[in-house]
């Protein structure tokens, strides 16, 4: 029955969309990047830079409405110096 098909993959994906937004956050090799910052043009809400112009990242996980700019990030870095890393699960 296709409305209980759509039912069921509808749920799947919202499940999979909350889990991948709060177990990843955004990493940089600092050996590998450039300092072009093309990712921070990309995401200026969770990349900054320093004084040298090298991204700046913090340990908080991406929110869920920036995954995909993320994901984009990581793949359309130069150096491929960006990744996504499973966030530590918060204690408690
Ligand atoms: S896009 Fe890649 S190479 Fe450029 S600043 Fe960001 S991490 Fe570094």
């Amino acid at each position: 029955m296709p409305s209980e098909r759509r039912r069921r993959a509808g749920g799947h994906d919202e499940h999979a969309t909350v889990v991948t937004a709060t177990a990843v956050r955004l990493r940089v090799d600092p050996i590998a990047c450039d300092a072009f910052g093309y990712c921070v043009e990309l995401l200026p809400e969770i990349v900054g830079l320093d004084e040298w112009g090298f991204p700046v990242l913090d340990d908080t996980p991406v929110p869920p409405y920036l995954i995909d700019l993320a994901k984009r990030a990581v793949r359309d870095c130069p150096r491929r110096a960006l990744l996504l890393e499973r966030a530590p699960s918060s204690p408690g």
